[in-house]
């Protein structure tokens, strides 16, 4: 099943998962722009451990992961709502050069300087509020070690990541065990104690190539055929971009009326492509003395003409 998380739990346990695949969202990513293999690898498997993370926390907002490298991949950014709704970008630095199959740490960690931050922006702020954000520490050489460092440390939770990526599809599975006492598992009397062990060592199996080329449900029947499975209302990870006029307008009124002015005075009209879709927007003089003049931004962004009194 294409474009699918699945999220499944082993009968009478503390062991939860998931699995996702990401195939047509990836593709549509991939559209706008062409990336080195080990580039795409490392993005795709950043997509699937979003779309996993955000099931996996029932947040009710984007996690946002960015990666500033300093290698030759610049910056890779990959969002997911909480309704699975994915984008996904990567810059490379002027004239970089990827070696086929590079490390996550040569790709963006090469001088030990690469910043990794996951941010949660919840969906219903309240006015003034800030995101969460936690820098993750870049220390593995893979995003599954590195997530799977994080998740312990942030939720104190034994959590588990595969992943694999390429240019076709993204695919992951997420194990997670959860806290012996606690809500979720008070109902369980006499919870099966190596199901855990169980669970990792089964999944410890599953090569990279099978990841790639095996769809997402016949990984689960071929991993735990031997173990009792509930498994849930399957998922559909979808990609959509949410950038916009008013956006991209909020961006612009960041960076203040001198910065703006200094930019229209050199290139006359200020040209933006949204860098997830390629979406453009452009902003002339007028556009801008309205931007900083308006007393909303949804009144400064509304097209010529259809200002409202
Ligand atoms: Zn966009």
């Amino acid at each position: 099943m294409s474009d699918t998380l699945q999220k499944f739990m082993f009968d009478n346990s503390l062991v939860r998962g998931e699995l996702v695949d990401i195939s047509e969202a990836w593709r549509q990513v991939q559209l706008l722009r062409a990336y080195p293999p080990a580039v795409s690898a490392m993005l795709g498997e950043m997509m699937a451990a979003a779309a996993l993370l955000s099931a996996n926390l029932k947040f009710n907002g984007t996690i946002i992961m960015q990666i500033h490298g300093d290698g030759p991949v610049k910056l890779m950014v990959v969002e997911c709502d909480a309704s699975l709704v994915l984008r996904a970008t990567a810059k490379l630095a002027d004239g970089a050069q990827v070696t086929e199959g590079a490390s996550l740490q040569q790709l963006v960690n090469l001088h030990g300087e690469g910043r990794f931050a996951i941010t949660l922006d919840p969906a219903d702020k309240l006015p003034g509020q800030q995101p969460y954000q936690g820098m993750v520490a870049l220390d593995g050489e893979s995003v599954s070690t590195v997530i799977e460092n994080y998740m312990m440390r942030s939720e104190q939770l034994d959590t588990k990541l595969w992943l694999a990526a390429d240019l076709q599809v993204s695919r992951g599975l997420l194990l997670q065990k959860l806290p012996e006492e606690g809500g979720t598992t008070s109902g369980l009397s006499d919870p099966d104690a190596d199901a855990w062990n169980r669970a990792v060592m089964l999944a410890s199996t599953l090569s990279h190539e099978e990841l790639l080329s095996t769809d997402i449900m016949t990984l689960l029947e071929r991993l735990y055929w031997e173990e009792t499975i509930r498994v849930f209302e399957p998922r559909r990870p979808v990609f959509r971009c949410s950038c916009s006029r008013e956006k991209v307008g909020n961006m612009l009124k960041m960076l203040g009326q001198e910065e703006i002015d200094d930019a229209l005075a050199d290139l006359g009209k200020l040209e933006i492509n949204c860098d997830f879709c390629g979406k453009h927007y452009g902003f002339d003089k007028v556009d801008c003395t309205q931007l900083f003049a308006t007393p909303t931004l949804a009144q400064a962004v509304q097209p010529p003409g259809s200002q409202q009194h």
